[in-house]
C-alpha cells in the first residue's frame, strides 16, 4: 500500500523531484483517498496531455475532497473530452507567429523564447496544451538563430523566457542564454514566466539565484498562482530567496470556474501573495482551448466578480482583468 503522505521529496534535489512527478492516476487517487469510481474516465482524459504533478504540490491538496481547488487544476476528467463550439486547439493562433523555432514575436517590444517544452505540472486549462512543442525543441543552432533575430531588432527591449516552463532547463543552459542576451545592448529586461517556485520550490537554489542576480538585465519573475492554498511554507521560502536576490515578483492567475471564481478566494489570493512579496499582475479570462470549456465563466459573471473585488482591495492589489485575443499585440483589458 502506498502511504498517503510521502515526504521523501523534501530531501530530493529539484531534478529528482522533476523526475519523480506523479503521472499515474491510480497513485493520485490512493494518495488522496479518492473513490476510484471515475478512474477509467480520468485515464481516458489523460490522452495526449497526461496527468503530471509534483509531490510538493500534492501535499497541499486535501485528501477525501474531489472538489479541492488545487486538485481540479491538475486532475484530467471526462469533461475534457467533450467538444464545445468556439473552443479550439490553437486559440491564440500562435503557430502563425512562430516563424523562428523557439521564438514567438507577437507582442511589441517583447519576444517570447520557448526555452523548454516541459512543465512540472499539466494544468488542465493550459492554452498551449496542443502546441506543437516537438517542432520547437531547441538546439544551440536554434538558439543562435533566435539570438540573431533579437540582435537585429533594436525595438526588442525585453526577452521573456516562456515554455512550457523555462526553469525545466538546466542552470548551465539558462546562465549561458542569459549571458548571450545581456550582451545585446538594446535588451534591458528579462522576464521569466514560471510555476516552479510553486510546484517545486527547491528549483530556486543557489545555482539558479546566481545567474538570476548576476545579470545586468532587470529581472522580473511572473508566477502563476490561482488559489491561496497553493502558497505553503516551502513556496514562501523560495519566494523569499528570490526577493533577497532583487527579483521583482508578479503573479498572473486564470479565472477558473469551481476553483477561484469567488470574491473571498480572489481577495485572499491577492492579500496572501502580497504577504509573500508578490504583486498581483493579471487575472486572465480563460483562453478558449479545446478541453477546457468547463472552466469558463460568462464574461458578465467575471465582470461582476471583478467589480466586487475592486471594492475589497487597495488598487495595488487588484490584478488587471485581461483577455488574450489572437492577432493583437497586447492583451485586451476587460473593463467595467
Ligand atoms: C501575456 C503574456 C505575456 C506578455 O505579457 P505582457 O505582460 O502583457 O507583456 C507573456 N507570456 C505569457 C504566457 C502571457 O500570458
Ligand atoms: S505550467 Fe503553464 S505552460 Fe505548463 S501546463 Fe501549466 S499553464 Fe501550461
Amino acid at each position: 500500500m502506498i502511504p498517503r503522505t510521502d515526504s521523501t521529496w523534501q530531501t530530493q534535489s529539484w531534478q529528482e523531484q522533476l523526475k519523480n512527478l506523479v503521472c499515474d492516476p491510480a497513485e493520485l487517487f490512493s494518495r488522496l483517498n479518492l473513490s476510484p469510481d471515475n478512474l477509467a474516465a480520468v485515464r481516458e482524459a489523460c490522452g495526449d496531455f497526461p496527468l503530471r504533478v509534483s509531490h510538493s504540490y500534492l501535499e497541499r491538496i486535501q485528501p477525501n475532497n474531489p472538489d479541492d481547488p488545487l486538485l481540479l487544476q491538475i486532475l484530467p476528467g471526462a469533461a475534457e473530452l467533450q467538444s464545445a463550439p468556439g473552443y479550439t486547439r490553437d486559440p491564440l493562433l500562435e503557430r502563425d507567429k512562430n516563424l523562428n523555432p523557439g521564438l514567438i514575436h507577437k507582442y511589441r517590444g517583447r519576444v517570447l523564447l520557448l526555452v523548454s517544452s516541459a512543465c512540472p505540472v499539466h494544468c488542465r486549462y493550459c492554452f498551449r496544451r496542443h502546441f506543437p512543442y516537438d517542432d520547437n525543441r531547441n538546439s544551440r543552432l536554434q538558439w543562435q538563430q533566435a539570438l540573431h533575430t533579437i540582435r537585429s531588432d533594436p525595438s526588442i527591449s525585453e526577452v521573456i523566457y516562456s515554455g512550457g516552463d523555462p526553469l525545466t532547463a538546466s542552470d548551465r543552459q539558462l546562465a549561458w542564454l542569459t549571458e548571450q542576451i545581456a550582451a545585446i545592448d538594446h535588451v534591458k529586461r528579462l522576464r521569466i514566466h514560471t510555476r516552479f517556485p510553486v510546484l517545486i520550490p527547491a528549483r530556486i537554489n543557489r545555482e539558479c539565484l546566481l545567474w538570476l542576480s548576476q545579470s545586468r538585465l532587470r529581472v522580473t519573475m511572473v508566477l502563476h498562482v490561482n488559489h491561496p492554498a497553493e502558497l505553503d511554507r516551502h513556496v514562501a521560502d523560495s519566494l523569499q530567496r528570490l526577493q533577497q536576490s532583487g527579483i521583482t515578483l508578479l503573479n498572473q492567475s486564470v479565472l477558473l470556474r469551481g476553483i477561484n471564481d469567488s470574491v473571498d478566494t480572489l481577495t485572499a489570493l491577492s492579500e496572501q501573495l502580497f504577504d509573500h512579496g508578490v504583486l498581483p499582475y493579471y487575472l486572465h479570462l480563460l483562453d478558449k482551448v479545446a478541453g477546457a470549456a468547463h472552466f469558463d465563466l460568462p464574461e458578465s459573471t467575471a465582470l461582476s466578480l471583478y467589480r466586487a473585488l475592486q471594492s475589497r482591495l487597495p488598487g495595488y492589489l487588484l490584478p488587471r482583468l485581461v483577455r488574450e485575443e489572437s492577432g493583437k499585440t497586447a492583451k485586451t483589458l476587460v473593463t467595467l
